[in-house]
């Protein structure tokens, strides 16, 4: 079927060819650029006789921007790996765009996806005195492999090795300038697939990549991987069994992968929500414990026991997570909370008392409303916390700490999956205040209108009883604790408000009046 789950971060394209691979990465990165992204970059082997070295050009921005920078340092060669990186650690920047390099120059990485377990790999190969050149997840990877390749000069088993060590989610493309003939990649929990053209072989995160030049296409699973090179495909899972893989056709038009069968980014954007919320809440939260331990807020995770007031600010349907929001720090945390419009606030003259925890919420992170709140707040005193979807917007920047949602880019302008993973970093930020407050572990978890003459449909967790008579239509969602239920109630309403605006005959990713985020005043 066509219908994914994966949340992807962001694309990944790679090529094997006789063409000039920056050429065909660049144009492959243009049909991904509709997926949202903040920086791009190419790695071409430059594989001239006595050559074989890695030629990378990245930087922050857009692929015209890595254009422009093709044309100063062009990058020769015919296999080639390129990206466009929606960033989940360290912010945007030319240092944290990929491809990333090992230390020895010799092997180079792009990666969709979180690893994890990266502070620890990255401490591990620190100790073995290797030093790292940017902030992100992906270069622990590709140093560990690097590593590995070091001691055993095997390439294959050292990605095979170090992907063992590996927790978290990946689509990865990467090369070495030993083998320069050669491309491998593979995935877990990301989406990858395998062009086979003629004469040429291309891999890419979403087929909309690489349709023009091939449709014969080989779709990977989870855990395995692919080496392309004059051998053809070879596939293998990553503990090293041989496979046999069938060629797929893919004979839909652009828009259609775009959309992975979905009519629309809401629609798609509401599927994704079990991987949303999921990448909101990995690693952060335990559920026997009731501890939460979220990364951006360790520094001052002792003064989470001190403040005696939070003011939740955002605009549109981030401040509808605050208002939800309002419950569950009253609620959990016992602290006394209020919720303001950032338009509102910032025009206000607002008192903030002493003890403030202001938290400023925003998909982009640059909603110029609650960016001009946030910095009226700061300027009173209040200590400011962002949860922002965005990786080094402004908003992340100016906060004194915060917490990201990695729900991954949203095209469709009505916020449907970034409004639940707020919910959930809110309701975390809520439980972990609560912990070191007095909250137990077991407490932690994470008729009028008939009269009128309308019609009601009932979103409940049981379907029997008085409700059934009173209303016309009960939608059944799963039994959750109350103070959660916003989180499984969203879905049913989410996708009510979108087959309604079908019906209506709406232009539902564009709706009339209304913007993505409103960064102008
Ligand atoms: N986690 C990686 C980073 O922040 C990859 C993000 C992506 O999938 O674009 O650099």
């Amino acid at each position: 079927s066509l219908i994914f789950t994966e949340v992807r971060m962001c694309g990944i394209i790679g090529y094997v060819g006789r063409g000039v691979a920056s050429d065909v990465l660049i144009r492959g990165l243009r049909r991904l650029e509709y997926r949202g992204y903040d920086s791009a970059g190419v790695a071409v082997i430059d594989n001239a006789p006595d050559q074989n070295r890695i030629d990378v050009c990245k930087t922050v921005g857009r692929v015209a921007d890595l254009t422009g920078k093709l044309a100063d340092d062009a990058v020769a060669g015919a296999v080639g790996i390129a990206h466009t990186r929606w960033a989940t650690h360290g912010k945007p920047s030319d240092e944290n765009a990929h491809p990333h390099l090992d230390a020895t120059g010799r092997v180079a990485l792009v990666h969709n996806g979180i690893v994890e377990n990266h502070a620890a790999i990255r401490r591990f190969l620190e100790n073995q005195g290797i030093a790292f050149q940017s902030e992100t997840d992906t270069e622990a990877l590709v140093q560990l492999i690097g590593f590995f390749y070091a001691e055993t000069g095997d390439l294959l088993a050292s990605v095979r090795h170090a992907l063992r060590d590996v927790q978290g989610t990946y689509g990865i493309a990467l090369l070495c300038s030993d083998a320069p003939h050669t491309l491998i990649a593979t995935r877990r929990g990301s989406p990858l697939l395998v062009g086979v053209g003629d004469g040429e072989l291309l891999v890419a995160s979403d087929g909309s990549a690489i349709v023009a030049h091939t449709q014969r296409v080989i779709y990977l699973d989870d855990n395995e991987m692919v080496t392309l090179g004059p051998d053809g495909v070879q596939a293998s899972t990553i503990d090293a069994e041989p496979l046999r893989k069938e060629v797929d056709i893919l004979d839909i038009s652009l828009e259609e992968i775009e959309l992975d069968g979905f009519d629309h980014h809401m629609l798609k954007e509401i599927y994704e929500q079990p991987e949303s919320l999921q990448n909101a809440m990995r690693g952060r939260i335990n559920l026997q414990t009731g501890e939460v331990t979220l990364g951006g807020l360790a520094n001052i995770s002792r003064e989470l026991a001190r403040f005696q007031k939070v003011l939740l600010t955002a605009c549109g349907t981030a401040w509808h997570a605050g208002l939800v929001a309002e419950y569950l720090f009253e609620e959990l945390a016992r602290v006394p909370t209020d919720v303001e419009y950032a338009s509102e606030l910032r025009y206000r003259n607002p008192i903030v008392e002493d003890g403030t925890m202001a938290i400023v919420i925003s998909q982009s992170g640059e909603t110029a409303d609650t960016l001009a709140a946030l910095r009226e707040v700061k300027m009173k005193g209040a200590t400011a916390f962002g949860v922002v979807n965005t990786v080094g917007s402004t908003i992340a920047r100016e906060t004194d700490a915060g917490v990201y949602l990695h729900a991954g880019p949203e095209i469709g302008v009505a916020s449907t999956k970034a409004f639940t993973s707020q919910v959930a970093v809110l309701a975390m930020i809520a439980t972990g205040m609560g912990r070191r407050r007095h909250l137990s572990p077991e407490r932690t978890f994470i008729a009028e209108v008939k009269g009128r003459g309308g019609r009601v449909i009932a979103i409940a967790n049981r379907a029997e009883g008085e409700l059934r008579e009173l209303a016309d239509a009960v939608l059944q969602v799963p039994e959750t604790p109350a103070i959660l239920s916003p989180l499984v109630t969203a879905i049913p309403l989410q996708l009510i408000a979108y087959h309604a605006a079908v019906v209506r005959g709406c232009d539902v990713d564009k709706p009339r009046n209304l913007a993505k985020s409103v960064t102008v005043e």
